[in-house]
């Protein structure tokens, strides 16, 4: 399969790039800032580093165009970079509500336009969008957060629905607490207390999370379209 997978330099998009190089597939990533990272996992996999920001409509354009040639087609967009934000609701500023939405949701709207094109001409595709426990029970201090990632959830279903007929499947992955560099804002005890509210009385791991994109991308996977599933230990139940 040929993949495209953002925010792929660093935590869970880093872990499904291993994951899908190390299965034989073909794999392009973008990043935004960590060239050292992406070139690394570049040189160590064989997968095409691509800079991207997907909060921009001309940049994921190019990129786009730029994974497919090297890709030889798209067959399976992970929707997978993202930021997180931790503020009062009342402090969050005009800047970080924009830079949330426009990452967290927008940026996978953008990219799954472009990637769709190509799945579209071989009327087959797969995409995957990370979302968040956060975006079906809320988080206090993520407001924009959350509402971005409740937003991916509308758009899976949606789209789903809309280009099921055309042989592509759209599902979401709702991660809990995962240990990446997203969490090292929090203290021991914060990542203490997540753990005991977590029924599985773990962390999640990237490969947690890129096991289940490797088998939603899959073929064992070709009746399940418009699905959001959990990957937090039972948190969100
Ligand atoms: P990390 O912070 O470890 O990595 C984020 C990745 O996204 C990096 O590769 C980063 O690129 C990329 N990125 C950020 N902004 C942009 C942008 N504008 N354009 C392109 N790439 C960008 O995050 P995680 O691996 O923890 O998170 C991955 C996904 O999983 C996110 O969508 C997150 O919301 C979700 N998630 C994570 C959870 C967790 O506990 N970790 C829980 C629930 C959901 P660069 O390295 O170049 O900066």
């Amino acid at each position: 399969m040929k993949i495209l997978i953002t925010g792929g330099s660093r935590g869970i998009g880093r872990v499904c790039v291993e994951l899908f190089a190390k299965n034989g597939h073909q794999v392009a990533f973008f990043y935004k800032t960590r060239e050292d990272k992406a070139a690394s996992l570049s040189e160590s996999t064989g997968a095409e580093a691509i800079r991207c920001d997907v909060t921009s409509p001309d940049s994921v354009r190019a990129a786009v165009a730029r994974a497919a040639v090297a890709l030889g087609g798209i067959d399976v967009l992970i929707n997978n970079a993202g930021i997180s934000g931790f503020a009062f609701f009342d402090s969050i500023t005009d800047d970080e509500w924009r830079e949330m939405i426009d990452t967290d949701l927008s940026g996978a709207f953008y990219v799954s336009r472009e990637a769709v094109k190509h799945m579209l001409s071989q009327k087959s595709g797969v995409i995957i969008n990370v979302g968040s426990m956060w975006g079906k029970v809320g988080a206090s201090c993520e407001v924009h957060y959350s509402a971005a990632k409740a937003g991916l959830r509308g758009m899976t279903l949606a789209l789903a629905k809309e280009i099921g007929p055309s042989g592509i499947r759209v599902n979401c992955i709702e991660p809990g607490v995962i240990d990446t560099e997203m969490n090292a804002r929090l203290s021991e005890d914060d990542m203490a207390a997540l753990c005991a509210d977590t029924p599985l009385c773990r962390i999640g791991t990237p490969l947690d999370v890129a096991e289940l994109a490797y088998f939603l991308a899959s073929e064992k996977a070709s009746f399940i379209t418009g699905q959001i599933i959990g990957v937090d230990g039972g948190f969100a139940i």
